[in-house]
């Protein structure tokens, strides 16, 4: 049993034994970021024989999008002469490559960008300042958004707040109890429901889920990453956000792991595989408009990339290229717009988050 443990088991297991079980937020932080043994500071885990795919990553018509959107937001902010573009989890670059690429056909876009990236991983960054040196732009690396100066902004996000802590309650007879992570009776690494019910919690809760049955699974992300961008958007920015995720509130858990492209256990060899839990767009929406930004959405990611012209964009890939490549962009195209649980056009949503200025933005006209 112990030389199947990773080195980040042996380490929470330690930590445990300290402080007793660790609730289900502080285990997914310490899986994913963890400083020695993180998940996304180890790896590129979107490379060849990565662990997972992304949109940007499965076609470019993706990124040059989002650009066509970045550059018309920065026209109706009245263009002007600096703006931070900021990124939160870039990846490999890939979505910037592509959206500054497209973006270029707005004058005076690219000129007036600075780039800024929010990463926590150290190859990742390697990777993004390899990438991206050609563009010729300035870029500067980020530990966290509060980082980043203020001024003129336009934010973007592709799978960033899924890869966020999620906190879980779970609703027993006395009250509802945070969910942890603890050693089971097996030995093995097990959830668990601490001792002590959370004091207030129901009231804190959607009202629509204060009477829910015992059993139930709440699942919540701290604040800060939505007020932040609520904070920096509301005078003169715009943010794109885009991440699996439901467009109301709900139970249930969606904590879910990921290897090699497939499912697997959350428990088991922890720093070794991507853990992310879906994205509550109401409470996202509900925190940014309480700093006082304009929200604009969800909407499903099927409906946004269509509004902007996904289709027309794929047609006019195929006029040029064999035949071959034409079936690639078929299925890329596919799998963007796709419902159903194999595509992600309806489990991935889109929101805006703006200066209130900005009543219309590119997608979410109404
Ligand atoms: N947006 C990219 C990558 C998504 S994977 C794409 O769509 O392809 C998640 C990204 O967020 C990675 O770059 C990861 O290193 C970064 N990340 C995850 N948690 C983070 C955190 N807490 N702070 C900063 N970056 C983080």
């Amino acid at each position: 049993m112990a030389d199947e443990q990773s080195p980040l088991e042996r380490e929470i297991r330690r930590l445990i034994g300290i402080a007793g079980p660790i609730p289900v937020a502080e285990y997914m932080r310490l899986c994913l970021t963890h400083p020695q043994y993180g998940y996304y500071v180890t790896r590129d885990p979107l490379g060849a024989g990565g662990d997972f795919i992304t949109a940007p990553e499965i076609s470019q018509m993706f990124g040059e999008l989002v650009g066509l959107w970045l550059a018309s937001v920065w026209q109706q902010m009245g263009a002007p002469a600096n703006v931070r573009l900021i990124e939160l989890g870039p990846g490999r670059g890939t979505m910037l490559l592509d959206a500054l690429r497209a973006a270029r056909v707005v004058g005076g876009f690219q000129q007036a960008v600075v780039l800024h990236l929010v990463e926590v991983s150290p190859a990742l960054q390697k990777l993004q300042e390899r990438r991206l040196e050609p563009l010729g732009l300035p870029v500067l690396w980020h530990a966290a958004l509060e980082d980043v100066p203020g001024g003129p902004c336009l934010i973007v996000a592709n799978e960033f707040i899924d890869a966020l802590p999620v906190n879980q309650a779970v609703k027993l007879a006395d009250g509802w109890h945070e969910r942890v992570v603890e050693i089971g009776a097996d030995d093995t690494l097990a959830i668990g429901a601490a001792q002590k019910p959370l004091s207030h919690f129901e009231a804190t809760l959607p009202r629509g889920l204060r009477l829910s049955p015992p059993g139930s699974i709440y699942e919540w992300r701290a604040d800060g990453a939505a007020l932040e961008i609520g904070r920096r958007v509301r005078s003169d920015g715009a943010a794109l956000i885009i991440d699996y995720g439901h467009a109301w509130y709900g139970l249930g858990e969606t904590l879910q792991a990921v290897s090699k492209h497939a499912f697997s256990d959350p428990l088991h060899t922890p720093g070794q595989v991507d853990l992310t839990a879906h994205v509550d767009f109401e409470a996202l929406g509900q925190r940014a408009e309480s700093m006082g930004a304009r929200v604009h959405g969800p909407i499903s990611q099927r409906d946004w990339l269509r509004r902007l012209g996904i289709d027309e964009r794929a047609a006019a890939l195929k006029t040029h290229t064999p035949y071959g490549k034409a079936v690639e962009i078929d299925q890329a195209l596919s799998r963007l717009t796709a419902g159903g649980a194999k595509g992600m056009g309806e489990l991935c949503k889109v929101m805006a988050v703006s200066d209130p200025k900005l009543d219309q933005l590119p997608g979410f006209e109404t």
